[in-house]
């Protein structure tokens, strides 16, 4: 007997003789999907390998190849009545703001960290990171947080 069982992705049929483990895709996807996953894994990895640094060279690594300015800008609103949480105002240290701040830092440096491995390269040097009040709205506070580097590759 056979089973004709329907891509979940692409929706064609296939057709499989009973007895086998039947796929919830096609051939042509299942491999497609495998790809897909290896691709990113890779890219995790080069995610956890790469690194930023302030410096513009390595005391223990070498620059190969120089690729070329990344840079990266978040715009966000910290709410000036909500969110300056009293409870959080340490040693005159508003910390919800340094958090909000300090997530934004984390979020720049992780993208011109994705864009150097876009263009292939494994660490980014030179890292200069701003913090710019735009302004304010209501009582709304816009800060601006951008990161800018140069994409390397090292050995
Ligand atoms: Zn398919």
């Amino acid at each position: 007997m056979n089973w004709v069982v329907s891509c979940t992705r692409c929706g064609s049929s296939s057709v499989y003789e009973s007895g086998q483990g039947l796929p919830e895709m096609c051939p042509v996807c299942s491999e497609k999907g495998k790809k897909e996953v290896k691709k990113f894994l890779e890219k995790e990895q080069k995610r956890k390998e790469i690194i930023s640094i302030s410096t513009s060279e390595f005391a223990n690594r070498k620059i190969l190849k120089t690729l070329g300015i990344v840079s990266h800008e978040h715009v966000f609103g910290v709410g000036l009545v909500k969110e300056l949480d009293l409870a959080k105002f340490n040693g005159g240290i508003a910390l919800s703001w340094t958090e909000k701040v300090h997530i934004g830092r984390d979020l720049v440096i992780k993208s011109i960290e994705d864009e150097a491995i876009e263009l292939g390269g494994n660490a980014v040097v030179g890292v200069n990171i701003i913090c710019q009040v735009l302004g304010a709205h209501n009582d709304m506070v816009m800060l601006l947080i951008g990161a800018r580097g140069t994409a390397v590759a090292v050995d």
